[in-house]
């Protein structure tokens, strides 16, 4: 097990009717005046907003909106914000959505308080580096997927240049995070799919580590695994089960708030693949996830067959028998495919109409301003790009 330091101070508010207390959260982190941050209209169907709305104004905060935060956010909203919530004083960030608004508006908090010579895209997204300061944001969380609820991370596509790229640091990680899982009954079938792919990938990026002698975060990885695996096709099942709709909520926020990394390394070429991706093709997040990891998995496994063995008998229960190894992988791999397909997700490049002709720019580009690209076996672009190959 490697040293850790392990800090997440994101407060977990969970439960039903707990988005009215946005408000009163508010201001106990001393919010003054709010910059209210959302995306294409999802929260003004299912209520979200008008509850907001009525906490916002119960506490005496003034607020000004900005929506539009599309899945793949974009760098140029970012800009947006950042202007208006300096025009108007704002000292308060509130996020009301899924991931991507949550990102935006990390962007947007650190954007603000940046010194005049740095360049939030140049110095930050494009380094994968944090800042040191950004304003104090609170999150209500719409769809259970990124974690990004209580992670320090925030990934943006810069539509200019076509990268998608993250930037991490502990003071993006939220004051508070509400999340009531009777507001995700809304979300559509295949938003949840593409939620719950993303947790497992987030799970999977930890698991297969290079790091020895890390038996604790195994097992709880495991247990977290197969409560993704038993639960994502009951919640699209019964949509309006809150106890299916709480488990799924509570994994995704553990997946992603540090503690299933400490004492180990993560991998996370499958997510940067993604990145990739998504930066060109804009297509969602955990569509893209359940794409690049099996894809990942067959060029990788011989690097460590005995993790391998381990994934597929303990969170995929095949019967285990030394002599098959290699069978046994396969089959591993081919339940996390089966999982994916019985979601309603792509496992191929092909079914999203997307062919191998940049597939080589796309292994160019993920190796920019990196070394290498993933730790439990190290990358490169040919690497990448012969992933990208068994994806197609
Ligand atoms: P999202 O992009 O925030 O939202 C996806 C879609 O779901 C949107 O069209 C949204 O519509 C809709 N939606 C959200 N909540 C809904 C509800 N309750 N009912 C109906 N529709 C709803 O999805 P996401 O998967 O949470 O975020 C993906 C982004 O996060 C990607 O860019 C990914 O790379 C990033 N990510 C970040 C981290 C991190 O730690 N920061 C980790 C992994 C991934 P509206 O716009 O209308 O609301
Ligand atoms: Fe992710």
């Amino acid at each position: 097990m490697d040293n850790f330091v392990f800090y997440n101070p994101a407060k977990i508010i969970f439960g039903k009717d707990q988005e009215k207390t946005a408000g009163e959260w508010i201001r106990k982190y001393d919010g003054h005046k709010v910059l209210l941050h959302y995306g294409g209209g999802s929260i003004k169907k299912n209520g979200v907003y008008d509850t907001i709305i009525a906490s916002l104004k119960a506490n005496d905060l003034p607020f000004v909106e900005l929506s539009g935060v599309v899945p793949n956010p974009r760098y140029s909203l970012i800009q947006e914000g950042i202007a208006l919530c300096k025009r108007e004083g704002v000292d308060f960030i509130l996020a009301v959505g899924g991931g991507s608004v949550i990102d935006s508006a990390k962007g947007i908090a650190a954007g603000v308080l940046l010194n005049e010579d740095e360049d939030l895209w140049e110095d930050y997204y494009m380094f994968k580096r944090g800042p040191e300061k950004a304003l104090p944001l609170g999150t209500v969380l719409t769809i259970p997927a990124t974690g990004s609820e209580s992670s320090r991370s925030s990934v943006v596509t810069n539509e200019a240049t076509h990268f998608k790229r993250s930037m991490a640091a502990d003071c993006m990680i939220p004051k508070f995070s509400i999340i009531n899982p009777k507001t995700h009954y809304s979300l559509p079938p295949y938003q949840i799919a593409c939620g719950c792919a993303d947790i497992l990938a987030h799970l999977m990026e930890r698991y297969f580590t290079p790091t020895e002698n890390v038996d604790f975060t195994d097992r709880m990885l495991e247990a977290s695994m197969k409560t993704v695996i038993n639960y994502a096709p009951l919640a699209i099942k019964y949509p309006t089960d809150y106890n299916i709709r709480a488990e799924i909520a509570w994994v995704g926020t553990i997946a992603h708030n540090g503690l299933l990394n400490t004492g180990r390394l993560g991998d996370w070429a499958s997510h940067d693949l993604e990145h990739e991706l998504g930066a060109i093709y804009d297509i969602y997040h955990g569509e893209g996830l359940a794409i690049t990891f099996p894809a990942w998995m067959k060029y990788v496994y011989k690097q460590n067959p005995k993790r391998f063995v381990q994934f597929a008998q303990r969170v995929w229960d095949v019967e285990f028998s030394a002599e098959q190894e290699e069978r046994i992988i396969l089959e591993g791999i081919h339940r996390l495919e089966r999982f994916f397909t019985e979601l309603g997700l792509p496992i191929r490049c092909s079914q999203l109409h997307i062919d191998h002709s940049r597939f080589r720019e796309m292994a160019q580009k993920i190796m920019v301003n990196r070394d290498h690209e993933g730790e439990f076996m190290k990358l490169y672009e040919e690497d990448c790009y012969q992933i990208y190959c068994l994806s197609e």
